[in-house]
């Protein structure tokens, strides 16, 4: 994992090197939003599971720019995780976190509990369709974009945010909270960020840190078959030649394969020609515990 380096560490000028505020309790953030209004303060939002890295860094500078104040929410959110998968082990890294967010001068953390998200007796979902129901991450992960729509509807609201921002790096999940803003009228616009990444072209993450050293070394196979497989598809070789070939290229480097696929860019449909509009390669992979995704334009 990336940590807080000196890439995460520039703060852009005139801004505040104060700890943020942190807040756990809706009143208060109520409260402390209904003064950000009263000025007639635009507010950004950056939704996160913490374990900071400098893609969520980036994510901050673009709301920066987009708002005057920044609300960067730590959540790591119990129903977006199947009873299989690493809510328990997911990393937590809050102090660490709140360090970084300092140094770039964000205004508030917002970091409420399980309990506040979901008291008792919660009973409502938003069960996102169209982007959520492609056959990608949905295929692997069926209850993960129901957890995802229903916690950033809810953060949206909960932060009366004019923008968020969100990584390129989760595409599917850009496009579904994308649609989900619109279908629901919400007002918050959906501002995209590209992927940040390691030197070696890995895609920053926070599950990056499961990687033992010899699954590092083999992870940047994922980036560099995307990039040779767009290329082949943009030099029109035929688009299952290029995806069977990328796969099984992943295979011998180590990986389990869950989806190789080339998608419309918007709406996530198949495509059969590199023709129909504009492409998007997605993956995601399996190297031992660890469950990789990464994505490129073609
Ligand atoms: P997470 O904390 O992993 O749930 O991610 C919070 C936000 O950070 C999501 O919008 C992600 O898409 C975004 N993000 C995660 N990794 C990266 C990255 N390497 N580059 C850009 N954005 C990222």
């Amino acid at each position: 994992m990336c940590l807080v380096g000196n890439a995460m560490s520039s703060r852009p000028a005139g801004s505040k090197s104060r700890r943020p505020q942190i807040i756990h309790s809706l009143p208060t953030l109520t409260r402390t939003l209904a003064r950000w209004r009263a000025r007639r303060e635009r507010i950004g939002l950056v939704p996160t599971m913490g374990a900071l890295h400098a893609g969520h860094i980036a994510l901050v500078k673009r709301a920066q720019r987009r708002a005057d104040r920044v609300i960067v929410s730590i959540f790591v959110n119990p129903t977006q995780f199947a009873p299989t998968e690493d809510l328990k082990t997911y990393p937590r890294t809050f102090d660490a976190d709140v360090a970084a967010l300092a140094r770039i001068g964000v205004d508030l953390i917002w970091a409420p509990t399980a309990d506040t998200m979901y008291p008792q007796g919660f009973a409502t979902q938003v069960v996102p369709g169209g982007p959520a129901s492609v056959g990608l991450e949905d295929a692997f992960r069926p209850h993960f974009f129901a957890g995802v729509a229903t916690v950033v509807a809810k953060l949206f609201v909960q932060c009366d945010a004019d923008i968020a921002t969100f990584g390129e790096k989760d595409y599917q999940q850009l496009k579904v909270v994308t649609q989900m803003a619109r279908d629901l009228d919400l007002k918050t616009h959906i501002v995209a960020v590209p992927t940040v990444r390691e030197a070696d072209g890995l895609a920053l993450s926070s599950r990056n840190a499961y990687l033992s050293a010899g699954e590092r070394a083999t992870a940047p196979a994922l980036h560099r078959v995307l990039t040779d497989t767009a290329g082949r598809i943009a030099a029109d070789h035929p688009i299952a030649a290029a995806l069977t070939d990328g796969g099984a290229t992943l295979a011998q480097a180590g990986f389990v394969v869950d989806y190789l696929e080339a998608r419309n860019a918007d709406t996530l449909a198949p495509v059969h020609s590199a023709h129909a509009g504009p492409l998007r390669l997605l993956v995601a992979a399996r190297l031992g515990k660890t469950r990789l995704i990464d994505n490129i334009a073609v």
